[in-house]
């Protein structure tokens, strides 16, 4: 098996050189045509007028960065009718012009960014070769582009903060690719309305079950049907189901307790915790919050004695807490 084989896919070029400096691994490469395109009249040339050298950096390789060493050509532009009397050959597959990595590099941290954002990613990104600023990292998240929305045939609508409790705004999702297709600059039914004017072929529309995404829906695409979606539906029912349990709070308890007095493990004594008097509704719900947080609480102790980062625990507290909402049960389907 050949070294090139566990170097980076360097499309339009091959290797001629490879070595080892302490901070990377160096390949030097070079186009393999002979000749190229001059980027105004399209007329091919190989006349070659100097070359120079580009140093972007590629995907790493066993852990090591890569950097490569791209010998760039500048042909002559024979065709007289021409304005452009030289040019450099591109190499377009491989990198884009003036970039500093390839395309490949940028498309891996573009991908790191999504799943995990800017800080995280760059400290991934270190630890996999290829070290990137947290800043970097999120100027390839927002360059990607976003998937067309021209020929969407089902939309889910939400809110969106720009920040939490001050600023919203609507996102707007391709049911069938399951992607975001759009934010709106308000949360209004009138600018809903008129985007939904812009894509007559909205066909169904997941909304929640207010009135705003309802209105905005019914003026912009009367010709489409709504629906409530999934998880607005069971956030919903979950918060009823909450208001009912805790309204017979006391009810349940005495049920629980005349339940374990049959069991011969009960300890003695336990009914003495029966309240004498039954606690109103704002005092059920909050035990029943402050039960929920002293879990928590616990749950947080348990993890750091178990030697977890705070980080982690946050996570790992807060996919819980989605996981008891039912939050990653919903899909736009
Ligand atoms: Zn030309």
């Amino acid at each position: 098996m050949s070294l090139i084989t566990f170097l980076p896919d360097l499309p339009g070029c091959s290797v001629e050189q490879v070595s080892q400096t302490e901070e990377a691994i160096v390949i030097t490469a070079c186009a393999t045509v002979p000749d190229a395109c001059c980027p105004d009249c399209q007329h091919v040339s190989s006349q070659i007028h100097s070359t120079s050298t580009r140093s972007p950096k590629a995907l790493p390789s066993s852990g090591r960065p890569v950097r490569l060493l791209l010998q760039v050509r500048r042909f002559r532009c024979s065709n007289s009718l021409c304005q452009r009397q030289t040019f450099a050959e591109a190499f377009a597959q491989l990198v884009a012009p003036r970039a500093q990595r390839t395309c490949s590099a940028r498309e891996l941290l573009r991908v790191i960014g999504e799943a995990i954002g800017g800080e995280a990613g760059a400290r991934l990104s270190q630890r996999l070769g290829m070290k990137c600023s947290a800043a970097t990292v999120l100027r390839f998240v927002r360059q990607a582009a976003l998937p067309s929305s021209s020929t969407v045939r089902g939309v889910g609508v939400d809110e969106w903060a720009w920040r939490k409790g001050q600023r919203y705004s609507t996102i707007l999702v391709d049911l069938e690719l399951q992607a975001p297709i759009d934010l709106l600059e308000d949360a209004t039914a009138e600018s809903f309305a008129a985007w939904l004017e812009s894509h007559p072929t909205v066909e169904i529309i997941s909304r929640d079950r207010g009135t705003t995404f309802a209105d905005g829906a019914s003026r912009g695409a009367p010709q489409a049907i709504q629906i409530a979606d999934r998880w607005h539906l069971i956030h919903n029912l979950g918060e009823a189901l909450e208001k009912v349990l805790a309204r017979h709070h006391a009810d349940l308890k005495r049920a629980f307790l005349r339940e374990e007095e049959h069991q011969p493990s009960y300890p003695v004594g336990l009914e003495a915790l029966i309240p004498a008097r039954l606690p109103s509704q704002a005092e059920q719900a909050r035990i029943a919050r402050q039960e929920r947080r002293l879990a928590i609480f616990t749950q947080v102790h348990e993890l750091y004695a178990q030697g977890w980062s705070c980080a982690s625990i946050g996570c790992e507290v807060l996919i819980q807490s989605k996981l008891a909402q039912g939050f990653f049960t919903i899909t736009f389907a």
